[in-house]
């Protein structure tokens, strides 16, 4: 990766010179812990000075403990405040690290500051193996099967706590010397600080300098300077009294409708946070609509302009290449994939995107056709984007083994028709079933989450028929072992079939498989990939194929947040998540992280801009929103 000129999305990472086997920082010539025992010092000021061994054990069940953190570095506080959870919190209790970091390490260098330390060995591999690619913005990272969140900013501190929601229980303040580092350690960070903070929050930091510790306590903090470790003399630590409690959410018995990957991926996400949920659909399993085809791919077209969707697609794809190998290791297939330059207007735009973005390679690199060709094990007739760890899904397999949890209840065959508030919960009839009550209600039913809304005013949102064709490999004269993407998608064959699709069939509401659709999708696949098809102009007849319907909205964007009437107003203990487009594979990971980061309380994966792309209050149509006509 070359770090010269570089432009986003790419981040600059820390160029670092090695002393003694321990990292120094070329960007501040600063050490990145202590020389005499890191992970002592660690300990010592950050853990100790928290009092952490002794708050873990206090937690009660299902009580989330959250630290936020300057800088990032090495992991080494990270992993050490881990292991100490581990050791001393209850079982049903989770971690939340939230960090920042200005110029991330390299995944070489990361591994190698950590083999510093044998003890922290099992956590440093899964940190590892987890870590981000060196893009800017906000990374959730989901560790030890969902006890250990870390959300980690790749950015500067200051624009990080600016944008992020959380409020800390204990804060680590590191970051190099202030002498080394003014451009960290200035008012507007420490006044972040305190405003991410609430009664009782605590803080730690290896600095004594008189500066900070005047500027800590005249945001509130009650100071102490206490002994440094090892040669440093002093140290400082800070409590918060003054100041608002924190605020503490149960959102109760949790009902979710639609189990197809948003309502899987929801339940499972929430269940796996110690909530009870009951996944209610009317299919007769997990992934009855447009998360039942047989095979999907996982993509994101991402904009020319690296702005807020831009970054919203960006983050969903890459917290999705870290999901699905974790949650589904059977129904993933990282295959890579190719977004050809199909179309002189594709070739077009991705030139722009290429001259405008700097991405890291090991995300995405332009291939040209012989490049395409040989990574497809297809004749390309042009090159494109080649993102070698997206791939292919079962989505139906993935559903069921998300909802596959003790704490989570399925009731399918059940025809929803009505949502009620009833005695400060919510009441859900279905024909022929029993009322089903929750304390919070989550909508997820794709193009039919309108119908259910409790609510009246009108919703940027419609249904837009997809067809697939599932076609005998044969047919095909050459068989690709990557997805291909363009005017069509073509994954490879599995169970001797490949799928091709879809149609985008704009008010068309017919559930039936058509020919005409077969023939739309044979003829796409003939002008992306020209000779693929043995007999292009083949019957149809005989092929199988689904029809499901997407849930698109005016601006292609998701709809994850509180239900909202007409006029605006939040209606409580009710929340969305649809609008997922033919993206689901992409969205419903991170949309289902950050919903129930929003309805626990918990530090939320999305920064403020990008949450505000997604919330439901943008698809009310204007004519209400502003009460003129549009
Ligand atoms: N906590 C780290 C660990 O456990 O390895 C050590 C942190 S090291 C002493 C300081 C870190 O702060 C460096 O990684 C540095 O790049 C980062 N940093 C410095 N200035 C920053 C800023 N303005 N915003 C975000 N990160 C910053």
């Amino acid at each position: 990766m070359n770090n010269s000129n570089t432009f986003g999305p790419l981040m600059e990472t820390a160029s670092l010179t090695w002393r003694d086997g321990q990292p120094v920082s070329g960007q501040f010539g600063d050490v990145y812990f202590s020389r005499e025992n890191g992970l002592e010092e660690t300990r010592y000021v950050f853990l100790q000075h928290n009092q952490l061994p002794g708050r873990f054990q206090q937690l009660s069940n299902n009580e989330t403990f959250v630290i936020a953190e300057t800088g990032f570095g090495t992991g080494l506080n990270f992993l050490a405040a881990w292991q100490a959870f581990q050791e001393h919190a209850p079982a049903g209790s989770r971690l939340h690290f939230v960090s920042v970091e200005r110029y991330p390490l390299s995944t070489a260098d990361l591994e190698r500051a950590l083999a510093l330390w044998p003890e922290l060995a099992q956590q440093a591999r899964e940190l590892v193996n987890n870590y981000p690619q060196p893009v800017s913005g906000c990374h959730r990272i989901v560790l030890d099967g969902g006890r250990i969140r870390l959300t980690l900013y790749f950015g500067d501190a200051v624009e990080a706590f600016e944008a992020m929601t959380f409020s800390a229980d204990a804060w680590f303040l590191d970051g190099f010397a202030p002498a080394c580092n003014p451009g960290l350690w200035q008012d507007l960070l420490i006044q972040q600080v305190r405003d991410h903070s609430h009664q009782g929050t605590t803080l730690a930091t290896f600095t004594a300098v008189g500066r900070v510790r005047r500027a800590l306590a005249d945001v509130g903090f009650q100071m102490q300077r206490v002994p440094g470790f090892g040669p440093k003399r002093d140290m400082l630590r800070g409590d918060l009294e003054q100041a608002t409690p924190r605020n503490t959410e149960n959102a109760g018995h949790i009902l979710v409708v639609g189990a197809g990957i948003a309502g899987a991926a929801t339940a499972r996400n929430l269940a796996g946070r110690g909530y009870r949920v009951t996944v209610a659909d009317q299919g007769g399993g997990p992934g009855a609509g447009a998360s039942g085809n047989p095979q999907g791919a996982l993509y994101a077209k991402l904009g020319v302009q690296l702005n807020d969707q831009t970054r919203l697609a960006l983050a969903a794809l890459l917290h999705s290449q870290r999901f699905y190998p974790l949650a589904a290791p059977n129904a993933w297939h990282p295959t890579g994939l190719l977004m050809t330059g199909f179309s002189d207007q594709e070739r077009e735009r991705q030139q722009k995107f290429l001259a405008a973005n700097t991405y890291p390679d090991t995300l995405l690199r332009a291939v040209n056709k012989d490049q395409a060709s040989s990574l497809t094990g297809v004749t390309c007739p042009e090159g494109g984007l080649w993102f070698p760890d997206s791939g292919w899904l079962e989505p139906a397999v993935l559903c069921r083994q998300l909802l596959d949890h003790p704490n989570i209840r399925t009731e399918f065959g059940f025809r929803a028709t009505r949502l009620l508030p009833c005695n400060n919960r919510w009441c859900l009839s279905g024909d022929g079933r029993q009322d089903l009550q929750a304390d919070t209600v989550i909508l997820a039913a794709g193009h039919l989450t309108r119908k259910l809304m409790p609510v009246t005013g009108e919703f940027r949102m419609k249904a837009i028929r997809g067809q697939i064709t599932r076609l005998p490999e044969r047919h095909l004269t050459q068989a690709p072992n990557a997805v291909i993407t363009g005017a069509r998608y073509l994954n490879p064959p599995a169970d001797g079939h490949v799928v091709t699709g879809a149609t985008f069939d704009l008010r068309d509401p017919d559930p039936e498989v058509r020919a005409d659709s077969h023939r739309e999708n044979l003829d796409g696949l003939e002008t992306m990939l020209p000779g693929l098809l043995a007999a292009p102009g083949m019957e149809t007849e005989g092929i199988s194929g689904r029809v499901s319907f997407r849930c698109t909205t005016h601006d292609y964007q998701p709809v994850v947040g509180p239900l909202v009437n007409g006029e605006g107003h939040t209606l409580g203990g009710a929340w969305l998540l649809t609008g997922l487009g033919s993206k689901g594979l992409m969205w419903a990971p991170l949309m289902a992280e950050y919903l129930a980061d929003v309805i626990t309380g918990e530090p939320q994966a999305l920064p403020r801009a990008l949450a505000g792309r997604v919330s439901p209050e943008r698809c009310l149509a204007a004519t209400r929103k502003t009460g003129s006509p549009a």
